[in-house]
């Protein structure tokens, strides 16, 4: 047995005898974790009706949300953005949920409308708004950022009031949306059959706090305080323990979704390792396979979208050079890199994440955006 092939074959028994520990999310040192974010707080009340505030209510939701999944899921981690009555940053609170490697993050908020007689409650995934009333609920809940010091910079010129800003929610390809939706459907089932809520649907909108968060993220709009019945149900402990307990049960199902789908992963994937093996010829030592593609599928790293036509000079993008700029209507998309291969970008945009943390990934055909799920589908070999 030559060397080389040595080497192979040892690698191969590496891959298998490894691999199911990186697939398995629940290793002891990586506790499957939950991010449990209560909007608002300190100087900054949400919305308020009657004395009633948003940031009291959602604090208390999420205290007995953490509650009830520490003494039912031992296994589970929860971390709070926050567990009192302070003011966190939007960034911070994504920070909190990306540090702690989450895999999932959940905003707790209360509603508010012009129309009192308007009741229930929606959970939002992130995405352009279909709807202005979506639209309205994004800039209500993204107008925080006005409180913090330095938001412009931070938020690189986002305005949460001007409908402009959230066009560029419109090419964000989150590659956690599926798992968000399938979360965000749970607490509203949960809501309509637990608590007894009006469901008003999963909705799609674009939330700065979600926008930075990388794992399956949703925003809970837990009632309207705008609705006199509602605001008082929301007030109440009882009101509190339902919403959360509601909460609590499409967490733990989803978690008990993942759990059986990573070990289906884990079975099909060593099979899968196994039966390449046998197949191999023992005495050839293994050429590189290189995926060679005849079509124009691409992907790239949207940088930045801004309204100004900016040069493409490295100046402009803190020294990045080759950077593509395509118009979109009235905007300006900045783009990084082409390749076909998504392991290059997903590294690539690794490489850009500490200058531009919003960088994210897009998929092209020619000139014509595509979900990167499609374009991954039509670059199978
Ligand atoms: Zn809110």
């Amino acid at each position: 047995m030559n060397t080389s092939l040595k080497i192979y074959l040892t690698s191969f028994l590496i891959l298998i005898l490894f691999a199911p520990v990186a697939h398995a999310k629940n290793t002891p040192d990586k506790p499957f974790t939950v991010i449990i974010d209560p909007g608002h707080g300190g100087k900054d009340p949400g919305a308020v009706f009657k004395q009633i505030k948003e940031k009291d209510i959602v604090l208390n939701i999420g205290l007995k949300l953490g509650q009830y999944i520490k003494e039912n899921l031992p296994d589970v981690k929860v971390v709070y953005t926050r567990d009192k009555d302070v003011f966190v940053p939007l960034h911070r609170r994504a920070d909190i949920a990306n540090k702690s490697k989450a895999d999932l993050f959940i905003s707790l908020h209360a509603n508010y409308c012009g129309t009192p007689a308007i009741t229930g409650t929606e959970t939002f995934v992130l995405g352009l708004h279909r709807t202005e009333e979506n639209l309205e609920v994004a800039k209500k809940e993204n107008a925080v950022i006005l409180m913090e010091d330095d938001y412009s910079s931070t938020y690189q010129g986002f305005d949460p009031n001007s409908s402009e800003s959230y066009i560029m929610f419109e090419m964000v390809q989150d590659e956690h949306l599926t798992q968000s939706i399938d979360v965000a459907a749970a607490i509203q089932g949960q809501f309509k059959n637990r608590a007894g809520r009006k469901d008003r649907g999963v909705k799609q909108a674009g939330f700065l706090v979600l926008r930075r968060t990388s794992m399956p993220s949703v925003l809970v709009e837990a009632g309207f305080l705008s609705n006199n019945g509602e605001a008082n149900y929301m007030k109440s402990s009882t009101g509190q323990s339902h919403l959360a307990s509601a909460i609590y049960r499409a967490v733990r199902d989803y978690k008990k979704a993942i759990d059986n789908k990573s070990n289906y992963k884990l079975v099909a994937q060593t099979t899968q390792e196994l039966a390449q093996e046998t197949i191999k010829q023992p005495e050839t030592p293994p050429t590189p396979t290189v995926k060679t593609s005849n079509t124009d599928i691409f992907f790239s790293i949207q940088l930045a979208a801004s309204g100004k036509k900016l040069a493409t000079a490295p100046y402009n993008f803190k020294g990045l050079k080759e950077v593509q700029r395509k118009q979109v209507q009235s905007i300006y998309k900045y783009y990084y890199g082409k390749t076909s291969s998504f392991e290059s970008i997903k590294q690539l945009r690794n490489q850009v994440k500490s200058l531009y943390p919003d960088a994210f990934i897009v998929a092209f055909e020619g000139e014509k955006p595509i979900s990167i799920n499609k374009a991954l589908r039509k670059l199978k070999p």
